[in-house]
């Protein structure tokens, strides 16, 4: 069985050196808000080339924090593309604010620039991009409309960690971004984790307030903070993992490439890496009519595949209120898509036998 991603051997690779990491922090004695945690934050800006990044508990608390901390909330309204993940919209909804849908452009499956001035009201504070399946958005219009409405543009970047964008790493191409370092996202920890990079420091003092129950100085609380704190262990683990990320993305780009020039069979559509991007392929999608045949025929012929994701966030029963609603670019791709294997680990025998099976398919 090829599978999908095999987390055991990507982290066994990093074996000694985490296990040497985690027994620096069991012997410092301090585990919350310290050394690791500074060390990774500074690190991880330099890499985005921000100016600041701020640990938090996980990517969803990141998202959510940012919106907290500009004061979005009751009444104001956030655009956001209608085919993320779910927890693009519960960052905009569990602060009391509305996620407006913005329909993607369905050769990149990211925000379509096209589609967001029309949804644009005088509720409006932010658009939230996403730079989905790790592809840059192509920012340089969104941006434009951003300063013309005085809008905050908030990046999703739980899916691109190193994707770069006409020269500059995403998680600097906006106000504020967040950042998810789940398990098996292209930096991952071994556990929750996750992380806000900026260039605001009027954000950056606040953020560092929020997650931490609203407090900068022991005991004097400023906000109605939360507990979201990027835990020393996982910090030390990041810091570690950081060093492989840009050589990781390589590898996935090299089974990336191999699938873009061999796979060849007329029902399958290939996703579409635009120019001036640097894809991260977090996960490579491929679309199809009947994309649960295609998935069966994977499966019996031993390739493991997933489906990000089956139910559009508008079709979903936490969103009730939205069920009654078409969005049929969305509706259409979460109908159609299909991720193969892909991943640092995955060498490239397995990926021409992928190429091999997908191109027997009829
Ligand atoms: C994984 C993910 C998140 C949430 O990250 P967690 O660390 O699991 O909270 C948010 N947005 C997108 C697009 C994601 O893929």
């Amino acid at each position: 069985m090829i599978p999908f991603l095999d987390l055991k051997k990507i982290n066994e690779q990093h074996h000694d050196l985490i296990t040497q990491a985690i027994d620096k922090v069991v012997k410092s004695g301090w585990y919350i808000l310290g050394e690791s945690v500074n060390e990774f934050e500074d690190k991880f800006a330099t890499y985005c080339g921000t100016k600041y990044c701020v640990g938090v508990a996980n990517g969803l608390d990141a998202l959510s924090l940012i919106i907290k901390a500009y004061g979005i909330g009751e009444g104001d309204e956030v655009l956001v593309p209608s085919n993320t993940y779910i927890a693009s919209m519960l960052a905009i909804s569990s602060n009391g604010a509305t996620p407006i849908l913005v329909e993607p452009d369905l050769n990149t499956y990211n925000i379509d620039p096209l589609n967001i001035e029309a949804l644009i009201t005088d509720k409006t504070k932010a658009i939230m991009v996403v730079h989905l399946y790790g592809q840059s958005c192509d920012m340089e219009p969104i941006n434009e409309i951003a300063r013309k409405y005085n809008l905050k543009v908030i990046e999703d970047c739980a899916q691109a960690h190193g994707a770069i964008y006409k020269g500059k790493k995403i998680g600097n191409l906006g106000d504020a971004a967040a950042f998810s370092f789940y398990p098996g996202k292209n930096l991952g920890a071994l556990g929750d984790a996750g992380a806000i990079t900026t260039n605001d420091e009027e954000l950056y003092m606040s953020l560092k307030a929020h997650r931490n129950y609203g407090s900068h100085k022991k005991y004097e609380n400023i906000y109605k903070g939360v507990n979201s704190r990027l835990d020393e262990m996982q910090a030390a683990i990041l810091s570690v993992k950081l060093d492989f990320l840009d050589g990781e993305n390589n590898h996935r780009r090299e089974i990336a490439k191999y699938y873009l020039e061999n796979i060849k069979n007329e029902k399958i559509v290939l996703p579409k890496a635009e120019v001036d991007n640097q894809h991260v392929w977090h996960v490579f999608v491929v679309r199809t009519n009947d994309r649960d045949k295609l998935q069966k025929y994977l499966l019996d012929s031993g390739i493991q595949t997933i489906i990000h994701y089956p139910i559009p966030p508008h079709k979903q029963k936490a969103y009730a209120e939205w069920n009654h609603l078409n969005y049929e670019v969305s509706e259409k791709i979460h109908q159609e898509i299909l991720s193969i294997p892909i991943s640092p680990v995955m060498t490239l025998e397995e990926a021409k036998k992928v190429v091999e099976v997908i191109n027997k398919y009829e």
